[in-house]
């Protein structure tokens, strides 16, 4: 795969895989953004509770072994909030199982290691899904997929140009072979589409394994439920947006993640998908609303700030509507709570 131009220039995928890395590698990336478990112990909470009942739901006999696989931990505060609910959940799931941290960043694993240190449970960190010890498993994956390259194509004149990044600027070179998704999207002269090869090559991954091994992975993004036309790369620095072509690791680069794309990948490989539902409505079918209740209850003293902590969650302004979330499950697993719908497509 060519990712240097006829013009000479990196082509965006590599760019920003380049950049992600040493972003991660260099920097905190909580001092540029916020994600949902960082504004409440309650999504990692309700995200335990799910766990506890798709482990129980999988078709495995009990007390065999068992993986909880997180793809991009960042500062293990989701696992760690999980983890303290699966003790008073699944006490019984817990014996049997190891927790595996998909993570390339050093920085972040040392953080990850300190939040996770009084758990109680065996850690395991890998560069990459491939390196997970093969078993059932339960994967989730928060503000993962968006971090992943992307590829843009713009539509001219003259026919399709894909970008790239040259002495940083934008470059926008010719392109023979443009991947057949990107032209049945129905765009026009001056449209941008957007591709990500990588997250759909991470999905299919995942999916490839659900179908040998029992399992269920949940993926929580923000972006788009069906593949549409237009550009959604941004990049942040303290919390502001700044230029994608800036130096880079200086700025967390990141795309919508377009969830059509992510289930027909899935759906290819023979795992049956649910959703994409909304971050709020998937929230709220798994308690959190009583959830916070219950914590107002026991420190009132904080109620307001719990309270606006879950309306940034779910609420339909904030993160609740923009943010999604799939399940893949392989085929033989019915259990799945908080998606009323298996995802319509070609294997269903
Ligand atoms: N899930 C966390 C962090 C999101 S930031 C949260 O919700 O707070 C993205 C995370 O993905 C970081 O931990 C980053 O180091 C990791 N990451 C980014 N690209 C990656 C890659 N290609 N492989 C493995 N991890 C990656």
């Amino acid at each position: 795969m060519s990712v240097s131009g006829p013009q000479g220039g990196e082509r965006l995928d590599a760019f920003m895989g380049r950049a992600n890395a040493a972003y991660y590698a260099q920097r905190d990336p909580f001092a540029d953004f916020v994600t949902a478990p960082e504004i409440s112990q309650i999504f990692g909470e309700v995200l335990g509770a799910w766990c506890a009942v798709v482990m129980r739901g999988l078709p495995v006999s009990s007390g065999s072994p068992l993986h909880l696989v997180e793809a991009g931990p960042g500062r293990g505060t989701l696992m760690a909030d999980m983890l303290r609910v699966l003790v008073r959940l699944a006490p019984d799931c817990l014996a049997s199982l190891s927790v595996h941290l998909i993570e390339t960043s050093p920085r972040l694993r040392k953080a990850q290691e300190e939040a996770l240190a009084q758990s109680g449970v065996s850690v395991y960190w890998h560069d990459t899904l491939s390196d997970v010890p093969s078993g059932p498993m339960v994967l989730v994956a928060n503000e993962f997929l968006d971090a992943l390259p992307i590829r843009q194509f713009v539509r001219t004149e003259t026919g399709w140009q894909e970008r790239f990044v040259l002495n940083g600027q934008w470059s926008l070179q010719d392109c023979s072979d443009v991947p057949p998704e990107v032209m049945e999207r129905g765009a026009t002269v001056g449209d941008v589409v957007e591709i990500s090869p990588a997250s759909a090559g991470f999905v299919r991954d995942v999916a490839e394994r659900l179908c040998r091994e029992p399992g269920v992975a949940l993926f929580i993004d923000y972006g788009t439920a069906t593949s549409c036309v237009g550009e959604s790369l941004q990049a942040l620095r303290q919390g502001r947006p700044v230029s994608a072509l800036v130096e880079p690791g200086t700025a967390d680069v990141t795309a919508h993640v377009d969830f059509a794309s992510m289930a027909r990948a899935a759906q290819a490989a023979g795992a049956v998908c649910y959703g994409p539902v909304g971050q709020g409505d998937l929230l709220r079918a798994l308690g959190a609303v009583q959830r916070a209740e219950a914590l107002c209850r026991s420190a009132p003293e904080q109620a307001g700030a719990i309270r606006s902590g879950l309306d940034r969650l779910i609420g339909p302004d904030r993160m609740g509507r923009l943010f999604k979330a799939l399940a893949i499950a392989s085929p033989d697993v019915t259990i799945v709570p908080g998606f009323s719908e298996k995802t319509a497509g070609e294997q269903q």
